[in-house]
């Protein structure tokens, strides 16, 4: 079962996280104390974020896959972190992914080896705002 967090308790905006390496910690920080739902049951209408957190490497990349298969095609994914954005310092390794873009098309960049789980939150107000509008 893939689960979302509500992330500010009113059904507007719902994280679906991919917790891939240490910038996961971050989400997972930011994350604390939301609650957590079956995705089945986010409602119409809700924005649904998919947070790339951390590093992509080649043997993870089917599991990523078969989440973003779960996850509603007008989802917003975000690469939390360089090396979701870009490879991070692991770009030149035969194993990384140059970055979620090349899994995926990625709607927003966080940057930061971690960014901060603020730098999450902000983006997802803005989220929440242009969705409320
Ligand atoms: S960007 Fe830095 S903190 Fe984040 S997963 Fe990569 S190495 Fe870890």
């Amino acid at each position: 079962m893939l689960t979302a967090r509500d992330w500010f308790d009113d059904g507007t905006v719902f994280v679906v996280d991919v917790p891939l390496a240490c910038c996961a910690l971050e989400t997972q920080a930011a994350a604390r104390g939301r609650a957590e739902v079956d995705l089945a049951a986010v409602p119409a209408g809700a924005a649904v974020v998919v947070t790339l957190s951390g590093t992509l490497t080649a043997p993870v990349l089917p599991a990523v896959e078969a989440v973003l298969g779960q996850v509603p095609p007008t989802r917003t994914v975000v690469a939390f972190g360089a090396c979701a954005c870009v490879g991070g310092p692991y770009w030149d390794s035969y194993s990384v992914t140059k970055g979620g873009g090349e899994l995926v098309e990625v709607d927003h960049f966080i940057a930061g080896c971690p960014p901060p789980p603020e730098a999450l939150t902000a983006f997802l107000e803005e989220v929440r705002r242009d969705r409320v509008a």
